[in-house]
């Protein structure tokens, strides 16, 4: 059962390979050489994962996507075995950008995580309700629904869900770290089987609120945007001193 927290930079479309080279030298003298009590993890673009990939395994490469489908002829995808050959060990999947700009619904997000299991790549399968919706009073319907595609997932599969409010992506509008508690709890009770389940929390995380947030609020880290392309930002998230 992994206790660790975990926290994860996902790029997004961008950085380039200087900048690559750049962020993991800085990350790697901001960590050291001693003990490292969380979980790094660092999800840049599919070109990018031999030039941030950590030999000496202070931190570990996530991708932000994967095909739904195993291998054959679907021009542009990159597959769960190609992953995992690239040394990967995390896929993001369903992160609302996907859900929103590439109509990513329940039976492809399905069929993206069975692809993970299949190859022993770990999902960080991301949730959250948009402006709307909670506006509506329907967030804790939306995630309820979100939840449902993990139907076929294996319980005793360590799993790491993020609870991502749209309306706190990019915003610079956090989620307060009661509306975190809210979630995770309504995540835990849907889950109640699963040993092995780490909860992200995700929207316009710095350095100035998370401490806040990761405290007694069940939020096990962080999944982070545009202040995880600072490695120092990033570290100082993570707490690593
Ligand atoms: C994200 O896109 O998953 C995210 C959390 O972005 P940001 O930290 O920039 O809000």
């Amino acid at each position: 059962m992994s206790s660790s927290r975990l926290f994860v930079a996902n790029w997004k479309m961008n950085l380039l390979r200087p900048d690559a080279q750049r962020y993991s030298e800085a990350l790697g003298r901001r960590i050291g050489n001693g003990p490292l009590e969380v979980e790094l993890v660092v999800a840049p673009s599919f070109t990018l994962f031999d030039a941030v990939r950590d030999r000496a395994g202070r931190w570990s490469l996530a991708a932000q996507d994967v095909a739904s489908e195993s291998e054959g002829a679907y021009t542009g995808e990159v597959s769960a075995s190609m992953l995992a050959d690239a040394g990967c060990r995390y896929v993001i999947v369903g992160h609302s950008e996907r859900r929103r700009l590439f109509a990513e619904g329940d039976p492809v997000l399905a069929r993206k995580l069975a692809r993970c299991r299949e190859k022993g790549l770990l999902p960080i399968y991301c949730v959250g309700e948009t402006e709307a919706e909670r506006t509506a009073g329907l967030s804790a319907a939306v995630l309820t629904r979100q939840v449902a595609t993990l139907a076929d997932d294996p319980e005793e599969a360590p799993l790491v869900l993020a609870y991502e409010p749209v309306w706190a992506i990019g915003t610079g509008k956090a989620a307060t770290p009661e509306d975190c508690r809210t979630a995770c709890l309504h995540l835990k009770q849907l889950l109640p089987r699963r040993a092995d389940l780490r909860i992200l929390y995700g929207g316009s995380v710095t350095p100035g609120n998370a401490s806040e947030i990761l405290t007694d609020t069940g939020v096990d880290g962080f999944l982070i945007g545009g202040a995880g392309l600072d490695p120092g930002s990033f570290a100082a998230i993570a707490g690593v001193p």
